[in-house]
């Protein structure tokens, strides 16, 4: 038998293996869809529960007043925390419990939580119950394994992060529970595979435009002012002016898939005229017309010049169109984020890919958001990376699943990860 602590660690993940995927089994049956935000409450609790037989000491937050929590859908969260042997740094584990609506084309049942060759099949196995359930069981062999375990863990079962994550850590976040000196290290298990080590991702502005423009009988548009009209010259604009600009624009970060390495323009929706009844168009000049753009920025970029750089192309309209009128909304902004990736949760994590996995990780940023800008914008942790099991791309589509090798290993990587930086000296 061997005696080398790490080797022992590895062997205590493999003999959880069963016990892993009963885990995620378990996990994916709850099934918190959101929106609305269903089942959060016995998600938490099963989560709280087991962890405290493990001897962590167990906290449920109620995100009460936050967007979608009511008496039929409250926002509750667990955290769970555990001092060891020796005063220490504190690693915590953040995983968010909510997943995104099942949706059409599976052929299994979403929640049902089916082993087949080697997967576990359901929604959020992949996104991101997979990572959640490999992190409780690396932090309790980690606890098996090191009677003097200094410092301290803390595993967390978020909400909302679907929704923004406002019920979820952004609520932690602005009452201190991701901030130093309670917490020095987070490690977010989305699934980003487990050979790569995610130090960040882009930022997002979405913004609403409507074109105002006059009503009038459609037999006559040359008494009124079509609102459709103005929001194409609107495109036009982006068509021949921006779209070759963000094109232009390269970042440093590692984004990938690599074309998420320029500014990028979505153009989500447009919605304009008057509703009609099936076989009766509405004989209308439109008086509106929307738009919603999502608009992805680099951490080189800054939201204040990306709204301006819009703003000024309508204000250009307004000088060259004759009647050309706007309305510029905000609805939803996140700013870019990205870590040290010489930080000591990225390195640490990395080392421990290389000796689980045998290669070394490759470093990346996410083309878009996660809960990592809470915890580094509004907690002002900067040490926060996100490494997890499952495979990105899989994330939100029909036959999600996880692999249950990659599981073990992304177990291994976690509580070996945890393992330097619990003993690391400041
Ligand atoms: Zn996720």
């Amino acid at each position: 038998m061997s005696s080398d602590p790490i080797e022992v660690l590895f062997k205590a993940i493999e003999e959880r293996r069963a016990e892993l995927v009963e885990l995620v089994r378990a996990l994916i049956r709850f099934p918190t869809v959101n929106p609305p935000g269903e089942a959060y409450r016995p998600c938490a609790q099963f989560i709280g529960d087991r962890l405290r037989t493990r001897g962590f000491d167990v906290d449920y937050v109620h995100a009460a007043g936050t967007p979608g929590d009511s008496e039929r859908y409250p926002r509750i969260n667990v955290i769970a925390r555990r001092e060891g042997a020796a005063p220490g740094p504190c690693v915590h584990f953040n995983s968010h419990i909510d997943v995104v609506q099942s949706g059409g084309g599976w052929t299994l049942d979403p929640f049902a939580a089916d082993v087949k060759d080697g997967r576990v099949y359901g929604r959020g196995a992949c996104d991101m119950k997979g990572g959640l359930a490999a992190s409780i069981i690396a932090v309790e062999a980690l606890i098996d394994c090191n009677a003097k375990l200094p410092g301290t863990l803390e595993v967390s079962g978020t909400v909302d992060e679907e929704s923004g994550g406002y019920g979820g850590v952004h609520y932690l976040a602005q009452r201190g529970w991701f901030s130093p000196p309670r917490v020095d290290h987070v490690i977010i298990p989305e699934p980003l595979n487990v050979d790569r080590v995610c130090i960040g991702h882009r930022g997002v502005w979405w913004a609403e435009i409507e074109t105002h423009g006059r009503m009038a009988h459609g037999s006559m548009p040359f008494l009124g002012d079509c609102a459709i009209r103005h929001m194409h010259a609107v495109v036009d604009r982006f068509e021949r002016d921006l779209y070759p600009r963000l094109a232009a624009r390269r970042t440093d970060m590692p984004v990938v898939p690599s074309g998420a390495r320029h500014s990028t323009l979505n153009i989500n929706s447009v919605h304009g005229g008057q509703a009609e009844t099936p076989g009766y168009p509405a004989p209308t000049v439109p008086d509106s017309c929307r738009m919603v753009i999502d608009r992805r920025l680099l951490i080189e970029e800054n939201m204040v010049d990306v709204k301006q750089e819009v703003r000024e192309l309508l204000e250009q309209l307004v000088r060259d169109r004759p009647g050309f009128r706007y309305t510029l909304r905000d609805v939803f902004e996140v700013l870019p984020t990205m870590a040290d990736r010489n930080g000591p949760a990225a390195r640490s994590t990395a080392e421990a890919v290389r000796r689980v996995i045998g290669r070394s990780p490759e470093f990346i940023c996410s083309p878009g958001t996660y809960d990592q800008k809470h915890i580094d914008r509004v907690g002002k942790l900067r040490d926060c990376i996100a490494y997890g099991p499952g495979i990105l791309d899989l994330a939100h589509q029909p036959n999600e699943y996880v692999v249950i090798e990659d599981m073990v290993n992304a177990a291994k990587v976690m509580a070996l990860s945890a393992r330097s930086l619990l003993n690391r000296t400041a």
